[in-house]
């Protein structure tokens, strides 16, 4: 690992790997001793081996697993066979959410029906029904596998469009906030997405290899191809942008309020408009479907 000059065997990288994410966990304060964990999970190597990490550094978790209707290559299939025999293996509860059932229609079907991009309606969908099911199953931190890839391509795409609202609040935890939205965390936020596969590998996690098909179109892997780039010839700076970011974080908070949060008039969800975006989504798909002749719902 030239960013950490550590050249280091199997076990020796399992064991500096869970010291790391156990550090990362105490600077940030993400999880209370007592506090139950929800670890959103899609069968990728990212959100079973933080589940498996969790599990075995002793918290109480569960998983959770949205079948997101994406039957192209056999994808939510696939993923959900890795989630569940991934729960079974290690005797740990999952509890799955279908898109199509709540929401009418799968995740490609709305995107055309909504002329969204379907990753935008991905991400707003996840969204909803993670924060949901954290409420359901009464946890009190909903933990997610975002690596350093994922949280530095997002932070290039954001300074790009120099978009403050994003940058004040990108954060490896985001508090719970008075009206029930629990408490997030990414407790792998310092390593790169090879060292978690890495880790996942010598682990023996048996995770899904096949990517997304709708990924290839996301704006974030064009990001983190740059950033690989740059990061090969300066090994060590994607955690420099990550950390000293944070460190400077400020700056972008100065002239933020808050929007104040309140139930939505449909779902009951906090919202900081009348109607969730979530709601009117779904209801935009189901009126494109009754015009169309083809109901879903
Ligand atoms: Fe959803 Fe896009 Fe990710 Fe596929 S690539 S799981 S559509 S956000
Ligand atoms: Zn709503």
């Amino acid at each position: 690992m030239p960013a950490h000059r550590l050249s280091l065997c199997k076990s020796h990288y399992i064991q500096w790997f869970e010291t790391y994410t156990r550090r990362a966990i105490d600077k940030f304060e993400m999880i209370q001793t007592h506090e139950k964990v929800m670890v959103a999970v899609s069968g990728g190597k990212d959100s079973l081996a933080l589940w498996h990490l969790l599990a075995g550094l002793g918290y109480e978790t569960v998983g959770f697993y949205i079948e997101l209707g994406i039957p192209d290559q056999g994808y939510s299939s696939n993923s959900q066979l890795k989630a569940q025999s991934f729960a079974e293996k290690i005797g740990q509860k999952l509890v799955i959410a279908r898109v199509e059932e709540e929401m009418g229609a799968g995740i490609p079907e709305i995107s055309k029906s909504t002329y969204r991009k379907t990753c935008s309606v991905c991400g707003l969908s996840k969204r909803h029904l993670m924060n949901r099911a954290a409420m359901d199953e009464g946890v009190d931190v909903l933990a997610t596998g975002h690596n350093l890839d994922d949280e530095t391509a997002s932070l290039f795409g954001n300074m790009i469009n120099w978009d403050i609202g994003y940058l004040g609040k990108q954060s490896p935890v985001l508090a719970e906030n008075a009206v029930g939205l629990r408490k997030k965390i990414k407790p792998f936020c310092y390593f790169t997405e090879k060292q978690v596969a890495m880790y996942a590998l010598l682990s023996g996690i048996d995770y899904l290899q096949q990517d997304c098909p709708h990924s290839v179109t996301a704006t974030s892997l064009r990001y983190k191809e740059i950033l690989n780039q740059m990061e090969h010839q300066s090994p060590g700076m994607k955690r420099r942008f990550f950390d000293r970011y944070l460190q400077n974080q400020g700056l972008f908070q100065a002239e933020q309020t808050q929007p104040e949060l309140r139930p939505c008039a449909r779902c009951g969800m906090p919202t900081s408009i009348e109607v969730c975006s979530y709601c009117k989504t779904v209801e935009r798909a189901k009126c494109h479907s009754r015009e169309s002749g083809n109901p879903v719902g």
